[in-house]
């Protein structure tokens, strides 16, 4: 296949018509395009920019081809390729140098049958794709990689960049602020105030990065940072950056290899920015341009009622997109009311038959409680995700026999604040279904042994 890098001087295309396997160019105008390793986050009519690929040069390879390439590179200590990220390079950035990676090993996380829990809604093949099994705890680990290796890579080219910066409800800062050590890089992070839980917080402290908390909230913080990206040579990390959206696409193509290239009836995805269901979609129809997969799953966006916009949009038929002013939620990563990949987003649910569906804090709560009594352990967001799939199978939408994904973004551990509320039922507004909190009795035999066998007996009849 073509193996062309930047500055190869034996191509025909050489010198300033240099062929380039990938590039960007505005999500409007299809002949507006930048070069991969230019610093620009937006089009001149401010709309967001999505890397293009060469699906020619990536035909070279046949469909199987590639499936057993990605198939031998999982896991694999051949360094880059044992990330779930860097195992399909050529389809995510195939221009960079493989020195300038920066990687945890990110990807390749656990999909697995959640069949008590499915069993309990009525569904055969409930599944759940647990994103947060990751370096940093969350999904944001697999966009992060891809836009600290590109950053590495323009100031080893001679690029100025002082540093990086984001905005995050918590999860984002943690991706960079780790990534962004790993390479020696600067990072700055704007966090909102009292607004992210305290193992968020402690990740980019830990790591070095610069930390502010603005009091404010995420979109006050967003405003902030575009301001120090425009004027005083700061890179931007946030996911209007579309670097973040090609490391975040290799979730959708995981799940099909996880499957072997059998592409599941649902995907339910919970979305705050919105980066993510657009990077799903992006990730599917490659495999479906390629010849990877056939089948076109639907894709299920689940919102905090708090923070709804794309929820009231669907309502409308996305005839129109209205921001608002996001309340607070329990899904903190997703309080965000002005969600910037809204186009991308929407533009995905359209291909992929796509529905959004919202949950409420109490319907959150209980989801997350519900699905813990199984095995699992959710943070919030999952938690918006498994009630709008509940309320999906209760209206018949998904049926029993469907193969449902539920994408899992975080690691249930750094939410615990929100559980142990759950449990010693201090939840605000929340009635907590199934609380269970420790027993606390005097270390004395005869009384422990009476409660524990009363309370084997009442919980599980023996
Ligand atoms: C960032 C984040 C989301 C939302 O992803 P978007 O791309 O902003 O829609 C959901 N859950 C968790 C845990 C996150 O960190």
């Amino acid at each position: 296949m073509a193996n062309l890098r930047p500055g190869d001087d034996s191509s025909p295309e050489s010198g300033l018509e240099r062929r380039r396997r990938s590039w960007f160019r505005s999500i409007h105008d299809h002949d507006e395009r930048y070069e991969i390793d230019e610093i620009v986050y937006r089009a001149k009519d401010g709309a967001l920019l999505e890397v293009v690929h060469d699906l020619d040069a990536l035909r070279e390879l046949s469909p199987e081809e590639w499936k057993r390439k990605f198939v031998e590179r999982s896991h694999s200590s051949q360094w880059p390729y044992g990330s779930g990220v860097w195992g399909k390079k050529e389809w995510v950035l195939p221009d960079l140098a493989d020195e300038n990676i920066v990687s945890m090993y990110e990807g390749n996380t656990n999909l697995f049958w959640a069949e008590r829990y499915g069993r309990e809604l009525g569904l055969d093949e409930l599944w759940i794709k647990q994103c947060g099994n990751s370096h940093t705890g969350s999904f944001k680990d697999l966009g992060m990689t891809v836009l600290v290796s590109m950053v590495k890579e323009m100031i080893a080219g001679g690029k100025q960049i002082r540093a990086v910066a984001c905005a995050s409800t918590g999860d984002t800062s943690a991706a960079l602020a780790a990534y962004a050590a790993a390479a020696s890089i600067p990072a700055v992070v704007f966090l909102p105030r009292g607004k992210v839980s305290l193992a968020q917080l402690i990740q980019p402290v830990a790591n070095g990065a610069i930390v502010f908390a603005l009091d404010t909230d995420f979109d006050g913080c967003m405003e902030i940072v575009q301001q120090v990206a425009e004027r005083d040579g700061i890179y931007l990390a946030n996911s209007m950056n579309s670097l973040r959206i090609e490391g975040q696409k290799t979730v959708g193509i995981e799940i099909a290899q996880d499957f072997d290239w059998e592409m599941p009836d649902w995907m339910v995805i919970p979305g705050g920015n919105l980066g993510n269901v657009s990077a799903l979609a992006k990730g599917i129809d490659m495999l479906l341009e390629l010849g990877l997969a056939k089948k076109r799953p639907r894709i299920a966006c689940a919102q905090a009622q708090s923070a709804n916009p794309l929820y009231l949009s669907y309502q409308r038929g996305f005839e129109v997109f209205e921001p608002i002013h996001a309340r607070p939620t329990l899904a903190t990563a997703i309080q965000i009311g002005n969600p910037v990949s809204v186009e991308k987003a929407i533009d995905a649910l359209r291909r992929y038959d796509g529905i959004v569906e919202q949950a409420s804090e109490e319907e959150l709560a209980q989801a997350c409680a519900r699905a813990d009594r199984t095995g699992l352990f959710n943070c919030p967001h999952t938690g918006v995700a498994l009630a709008a799939m509940e309320k999906l199978v209760s209206r018949g939408e998904i049926r029993r026999g469907d193969r449902v994904v539920v994408l899992s973004t975080a690691h249930g551990l750094k939410f615990i604040d929100f559980k142990v509320r759950y449990h010693e039922m201090r939840l605000e507004g929340i009635e907590s279904q199934l609380p269970n909190p420790p027993i606390e009795l005097p270390a004395r035999y005869e009384d422990v042994r009476d409660r524990m066998l009363r309370e084997i007996e009442q919980r599980f009849g023996r």
